[in-house]
């Protein structure tokens, strides 16, 4: 589809796609795939495109339950999940993006040395998404709770439109990276 062999990222629950075009624009050398579950959201992201095409980067309209369909054994290096939804009740907790069972998913497409990169304001998510690492049997290398206050991690960061909304409202930012040891 990119007609090159270049590294494929992408973001799962893109929502209308600040964080990963400009990732896209900043980084020309990498393909991106932007994952997104509902048309509606999708749709503002199609709308910048059309305002500013971008040749690296690509979008689907998908729930990330299948996504072990829609992408090869390694094809991905590197995934990000950003704010995502925290489904708070505990009978929902699979369908977190960093449930176990998603962290089973992500490591059938993912390539050796590739990591999943997290960020949230949502203190109970993160709190289980660190459980999750663990229980997955993945690795955490690194993680902060106060992102913006951390110069290590923070190095590099593009802000994504739910972080710049809820950082604005003084809620710490926190992130994790987490990869898998076997590959
Ligand atoms: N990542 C964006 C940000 O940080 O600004 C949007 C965050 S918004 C809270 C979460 C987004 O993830 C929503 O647009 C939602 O539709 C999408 N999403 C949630 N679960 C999903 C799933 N299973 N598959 C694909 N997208 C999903």
């Amino acid at each position: 589809i990119f007609g090159n062999q270049n590294p494929l990222h992408i973001e799962i629950g893109m929502g209308k796609g600040k964080f990963i075009m400009a990732l896209a624009r900043q980084n020309p050398q990498i393909n991106y795939v932007g994952i997104e579950k509902y048309s509606s959201v999708l749709l503002r992201a199609l709308q910048k495109m059309e305002a500013e095409p971008l040749e690296n980067i690509r979008f689907i309209r998908m729930d990330a339950e299948n996504i072990c369909e829609m992408f090869d054994h390694e094809e991905v290096a590197q995934i990000y999940l950003n704010f995502s939804d925290p489904w708070p009740k505990d009978r929902h907790a699979k369908r977190r993006l960093t449930s176990h069972q998603f962290f089973e998913r992500y490591q059938q497409i993912l390539a050796s040395n590739a990591t999943v990169e997290f960020k949230t304001d949502n203190t109970a998510l993160f709190d289980f998404s660190l459980e999750e690492v663990k229980e997955a049997g993945w690795k955490l290398d690194a993680f902060t709770r106060n992102l913006h206050q951390d110069n290590t991690m923070m190095e590099g960061n593009v802000m994504t439109e739910y972080e710049e909304r809820f950082s604005k409202m003084g809620n710490p930012i926190y992130k994790l990276i987490a990869s898998f040891p076997q590959k």
